[in-house]
Order: C-alpha cells, then structure tokens, then sequence
C-alpha cells in the first residue's frame, strides 16, 4: 500500500532531532518530480478507467515508480507483462518507455484496444532508429540491455541496433563498416557518462554520427543539472525515486560524483535512516520524473522534525511542457496541466 500521510494528518516522524555543527537547512532542486511524458501516461491510464471502467490493462509499469503503479491498481488498473495476458477484446495501456512494433502488432492479432502512452520523447527516438536503419546505418544504442525503453527502441530496427551498455562497452563494440554508424541513446542516462560513452565510440570511429537532437530528454537533463548545483553544498542527498526508474537512480549517481558526501535513494520517508543524518548540516533533495510530489513533502516533513525546517529551493530551469493525452484518448485534448502543449 502507498505509504502517505493519513487525512487526519497524524503520523510521526521516526527521524528524530540531532546535535550537529553548523546550520541545518534543506536544499530542494528544481525542476524534480514529474515531467510530461510521465504526466502524459498517468492521466492516459486514469481517463481510460473514467471512461471504459475497470479493469484497465497497462502492459509493464505504466511509469517506474511503485506509489503511482499501487494508487492506480487500487483504482482498477491491472498490470501485466505481456499483451498474452490481457483478455481478448480488453483495452490495454502501453506505458512511457514504448513497445515495439511486435507488441503493437501482438495487440492487434488478440483484438485489443491499445492505447499508446509512450512518451513523446521516446516516439522520436524510435523514428530516428527507423530512419538510420532505412538509410543503411548500423546504430549504436546507448542504454541499458534488458530496460524496457531500450527493448522497444531496439525493436524498431532489431537487424540494426547494438546496444552499448557502458563506456567500457565502446572499447569492444563490434560495427561491420565504421564509415555509416550512428549513436543513439536512452532518454533516461546520465548526461557525462553518455558523453564518455560517446568520446570512446569516436575515438574507434571517428565518422560516427550524432542523433539529430539530444535524445536524453530535457527532464532528465534538468535534474540532473539542478542536482550538481545543490550536490555541491550538500552533506546528504535524497534522491525520490523507485529501484527500476533508471533517472532516480542516476540522480544518486550524478549526486556523489558532483560533491555530495553521501547519497541515497528512497521510495518513501520512512526509509531515511536516522544514522544518514548523523553530522549532516545540509541535505539535499530532489525526486525522479516518475515521482509525484506528495512524496518528496514526505520526506521533508520528517527532515523538519529532525531540525531540517528550513527549506531552500535551489532552481535551474522553468519547465511548462505538456504533451497532448494519447490519440484514443483525445476528446479533450490536453494534458493536465497548464503550459506548452505538444502531440
Ligand atoms: Fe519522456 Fe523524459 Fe519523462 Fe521519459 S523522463 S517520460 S523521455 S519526458
């Protein structure tokens, strides 16, 4: 069950006040939290449930984070892992990270009313795959083997695609003609480890091309970069965010690589752990793009029972970007929020 606060708003902090040297305060990064292809998705599933009633399939998480996916099973949204499980006839949600087209087409064969959540963002990323395939290009794929978005983006050109997992990975790559072979990446990955990625591939092949556009998204950019700043006076990180969203976890990373004493990741406050505390004067703190907000006040309400009251935003970037809900789902055509819609 989502661990939040009660209505009646009674619930201890299990973090208790500590002496420490120097002024305790909070540092809150911003933007942190949701980004519009995880709005997108959640509303997706949410309108598909006022309008066809439960259940509501979703193929994998609708996003990586375990609060959003137990809120919306309560509301009647059954999760699966492949469309082989989802009855015949039923209406079926693919989640943020896509499918690939054997999925699509695997829907369709079992006469299921899909509904395409895939993130925007994402969708580009899958065109370019398509279009460096036709074109003759081998594509390296950056991104984690076995990650939902690289299985999809993989799909849309499996003959093509190899994926690169690590920097160490571009030292062994094989291509079969280093003169037509292009970078792609996961949405999701720390921007400096990318690059070191990239510098390794080049340094191999040097007519290696680039994506037309960045294809980490702004969202994850952004909290990364908001994350250095505050990872920079911080003594303790806490990074919102579940064990499988792969720019939760790399918040961590990009924390301790940019000066953070310490850094860890949480799914819900209770799991601060009083000794993280311990000879802490400012902690850091930020969430994941799959977060909602109502977990990061969590955590800052257990700080300030811990003396932590005093909260400062550190902000990088304004974010207003809205992505239009899925086409089947297009009656009203925004999104939830107000700002910049995009399809
Ligand atoms: Fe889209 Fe980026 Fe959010 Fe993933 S993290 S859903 S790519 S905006």
């Amino acid at each position: 069950m989502p661990r939040i606060p009660p209505k009646d708003g009674v619930r201890r902090s299990p973090l208790q006040d500590n002496p420490v040297v120097g002024h305790k305060r909070v540092l809150l990064a911003a933007p942190r939290g949701y980004c519009a292809g995880v709005d997108r998705a959640v509303v997706a599933v949410e309108r598909a449930l006022e309008r066809y009633g439960a259940p509501v399939y979703v193929r994998k998480q609708i996003v990586h984070n375990i609060h959003v996916v137990t809120e919306l099973e309560a509301r009647g949204a059954i999760f699966v892992d492949e469309v082989d499980e989802v009855p015949e006839g039923a209406h079926v949600v693919f989640s943020a990270h896509g499918v690939s087209p054997m999925v699509v087409s695997e829907a369709s064969d079992r006469g299921l009313h899909a509904i395409d959540a895939t993130c925007p963002l994402v969708t580009k990323v899958h065109r370019e795959a398509v279009r460096f395939a036709r074109d003759d290009y081998e594509i390296l794929l950056i991104g984690h083997d076995g990650h939902e978005e690289v299985e999809g983006t993989a799909g849309h050109a499996p003959d093509r695609v190899t994926i690169v997992n690590s920097p160490d990975e571009a030292d062994s790559v094989h291509v079969n003609d280093p003169s037509r072979v292009v970078w792609l990446s996961q949405t999701t990955l720390s921007v400096d480890e990318t690059m070191e990625t990239v510098r390794r591939l080049r340094a191999r092949f040097p007519e290696l091309q680039d994506p037309p556009s960045d294809d980490i998204c702004y969202a994850t950019q952004n909290r990364q970069v908001a994350i250095k700043k505050v990872a920079r006076e911080a003594d303790l990180v806490i990074v919102v965010g579940s064990a499988n969203s792969s720019n939760s976890v790399r918040l961590v990373e990009v924390a301790l690589e940019h000066g953070a004493k310490a850094a860890y990741r949480v799914d819900y406050a209770d799991e601060v752990r009083q000794e993280w505390l311990d000879g802490v004067a400012t902690v850091g703190v930020t969430s994941g793009a799959s977060v909602p907000e109502v977990l990061v006040r969590q955590v800052l309400t257990d700080l300030a029972a811990a003396g932590y009251g005093e909260v400062e935003e550190v902000r990088t970037a304004e974010e207003d970007l809205v992505f239009s809900l899925p086409k089947e789902l297009r009656q009203d055509t925004t999104g939830r929020r107000g700002g910049r819609v995009r399809s």
